[in-house]
C-alpha cells in the first residue's frame, strides 16, 4: 500500500470524527490547514505537513470526549514519528513542533493568546502553558521552528464551519510526489 493509500484509509476510517472541541471534522480541519498554507504560497512540503499535522490522532486515537483527555496524548510526536518514516524532515519536523509552537506563540505574541478558541485554551494547560524564556530560546534553535509557527497559524484557523477546500484526493497527489519511495 502506498503512503497516499494509507492516508486515504486513515481519513476514511477516522476523519469524520469531530475535531476536539470544535465544529469541524478531522478531515475538514486537515484540509483547511493545508488550504490556508496554499493560500500563503507555502512550499509543498509545508502544505503536506499542514495536511498531516494531526495524523498522530488518526494513527493513535485520543479519547473522544475532550474533558476526559486529562493527559496530553502527545499526538505531535506520534505523528512526526509516523511522518519521518515516509517524508523528509521538512514535513515531519514542523509537525513535531506544532504543539510547542502554540506555547511559543503564547509566550511571544500578546494577541495570540486572546484569539485562541476555548478548546485550544483548555489543551494549552495540558500542554504546559506558555513557554519560559529559556524554552523560547531553545525553540528558536530548532531548524524548522519558523515553519512550525506558520503551520500553527493554519492549524488555529482550520476550524471554519462549511469552508470549501480542494478535496483530499488533490493533496494526495502532492503526498505521492514528496513521499520517499518504499523499499520493495
Ligand atoms: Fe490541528
Amino acid at each position: 500500500m502506498s503512503v497516499a493509500d494509507e492516508i486515504r484509509s486513515l481519513y476514511a476510517a477516522r476523519g469524520s470524527a469531530v475535531y476536539f472541541g470544535e465544529r469541524v471534522t478531522m478531515t475538514e480541519h486537515a484540509l483547511q490547514a493545508a488550504w490556508f498554507g496554499q493560500c500563503e504560497r507555502a512550499p509543498e512540503s509545508l502544505v503536506v505537513a499542514a495536511l498531516l499535522h494531526d495524523v498522530g490522532h488518526l494513527v493513535e486515537p485520543a479519547p473522544e470526549d475532550l474533558a476526559d483527555w486529562t493527559t496530553d496524548a502527545r499526538h505531535e510526536e506520534v505523528g512526526a514519528r509516523w511522518l519521518a518514516q515516509h517524508f523528509a524532515a521538512s514535513v515531519a519536523e514542523p509537525v513535531r513542533l506544532h504543539v510547542p509552537a502554540k506555547r511559543y506563540l503564547c509566550a511571544t505574541d500578546a494577541d495570540y493568546l486572546r484569539r485562541l478558541s476555548e478548546a485550544s485554551v483548555h489543551t494549552l494547560k495540558l500542554q504546559g502553558g506558555p513557554m519560559s524564556a529559556a524554552e523560547v530560546a531553545q525553540f528558536e534553535s530548532e531548524p524548522h521552528f519558523r515553519e512550525a509557527v506558520r503551520l500553527r497559524m493554519w492549524d488555529d484557523q482550520g476550524k471554519v464551519v462549511g469552508l470549501r477546500t480542494p478535496p483530499l484526493s488533490e493533496y494526495l497527489t502532492l503526498v505521492e510526489k514528496l513521499a520517499r519511495p518504499r523499499a520493495t
